[in-house]
């Protein structure tokens, strides 16, 4: 049976059809983060799943893994770190994937560390792939892959090499 909380979870993204481009169904979660119940949810199923595995790190993908990111990292006693998109750091390794590429702060992590990675959304698994790339490469161990939502259609799943994904709601 599906958790209680994950309905109003799921109604509480809005859904802007053709944004940025034709075709596309954007999924907003800005609208969640005004439904201060659903948002407390969000944060609550994630905390819950992860409080009890050692996690050390919560990685978050910029920009909305930096909304979600840190106030579970704050209630599992895990550090944040920032995976940013290019060029906005002074230092970083950096990874490309494809067209995607993330950096991270050298010595932000330490080989040995587990880490979860957590973005709002997953769509081809390419943003994440390129994070766990990076993580791996330092010598982390990426625990799993945590988002709000996947777009099981476009089967990022399957781009994660084998790595647990946890998602909350299927969007289209
Ligand atoms: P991907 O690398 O293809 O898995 O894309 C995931 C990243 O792109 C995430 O950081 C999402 O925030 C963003 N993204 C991709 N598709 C959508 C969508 N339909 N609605 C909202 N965000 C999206």
């Amino acid at each position: 049976d599906q958790d209680p909380r994950i309905a109003k979870i799921s109604s509480a993204i809005r859904i802007i059809p053709d944004f940025p481009k034709p075709g596309i169904m954007f999924q907003d979660i800005t609208t969640l983060l005004l439904d201060t119940k659903a948002f407390k949810d969000t944060i609550d199923l994630f905390v819950e799943r992860y409080r009890d595995q050692n996690i050390s790190v919560v990685a978050g993908v910029e920009a909305r893994g930096f909304i979600f990111g840190p106030p579970i990292a704050l209630a599992i006693g895990a550090k944040f770190v920032p995976m940013r998109k290019p060029k906005k750091l002074p230092e970083e390794y950096s990874l490309e994937y494809g067209t995607d590429k993330i950096e991270m702060h050298v010595g932000a992590v330490q080989p040995g560390e587990r880490a979860l990675v957590i973005d709002d959304l997953i769509a081809t698994g390419g943003t994440l792939c390129a994070a766990i790339k990076l993580l791996e490469r330092v010598g982390v161990n990426v625990v799993e892959c945590a988002c709000v939502i996947e777009l099981p259609e476009l089967k990022g799943r399957e781009k994660l090499g084998g790595k647990s994904l946890f998602i909350l709601v299927e969007g289209e």
